[in-house]
């Protein structure tokens, strides 16, 4: 097992990108190491077991490499959150200001039945414009998260302002 410490030594700092301004949090390192990202993986489960959820939601496209085998982990179902144009039943959407640019993300309309409970994953919590609209869609298919776990925290960009009323999770903030 690593620790969190070390998986956050691990996180690489890449500035001005995508665009001049932003320092990016680059998880790649965290995922190469196998030690790591089983870690990360256990720790996100930690967060999860035990709030009841039936489900994992995750966001497109990091948020997928950390939700998918989280939910395969605890025996869970996972529901795919995708940027606009990329899910082939029928969707509802939401749309969202990003730290960097604008963007719009779907979930299929029959995605969570009535009694089944989601938790939300995704890499980043940045602004929180990404995980409202996750939680609006969660919302419109009649569901609103048991928790929202996030493997790093902008602390600076206030993204829990745009998340109140939902139980967040984070495992590394800076
Ligand atoms: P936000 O909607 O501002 O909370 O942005 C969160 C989403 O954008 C997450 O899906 C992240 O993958 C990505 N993101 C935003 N800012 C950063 C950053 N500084 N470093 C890495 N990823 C980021």
């Amino acid at each position: 097992m690593s620790s969190l410490n070390a998986i956050r030594a691990a996180i690489r700092d890449v500035q001005d990108f995508p665009t001049s301004g932003i320092l990016f949090k680059d998880i790649t390192p965290v995922l190469a190491s196998a030690a790591h990202y089983r870690s990360t993986i256990h720790f996100l489960a930690d967060k999860i077991a035990g709030t009841g959820a039936t489900h994992i939601a995750g966001i497109e496209a990091r948020g997928f490499i950390l939700a998918a085998p989280v939910a395969y982990k605890l025996g869970l179902g996972f529901i795919p959150i995708r940027k606009q144009g990329k899910l082939p039943w029928k969707t509802k959407a939401a749309s969202y200001a990003l730290e960097y640019g604008e963007a719009t993300v779907e979930i299929h309309e029959d995605a969570i039945a009535t009694g089944q409970k989601v938790a939300l994953i995704d890499d980043v919590l940045a602004t929180g414009g990404t995980a409202a609209a996750a939680v609006k869609l969660l919302s419109l298919c009649g569901a609103s998260p048991v928790v929202a776990v996030f493997l790093l925290e902008l602390t600076s960009l206030a993204g829990r302002g745009n998340l109140v009323g939902t139980r967040i999770e984070t495992l590394i903030s800076y």
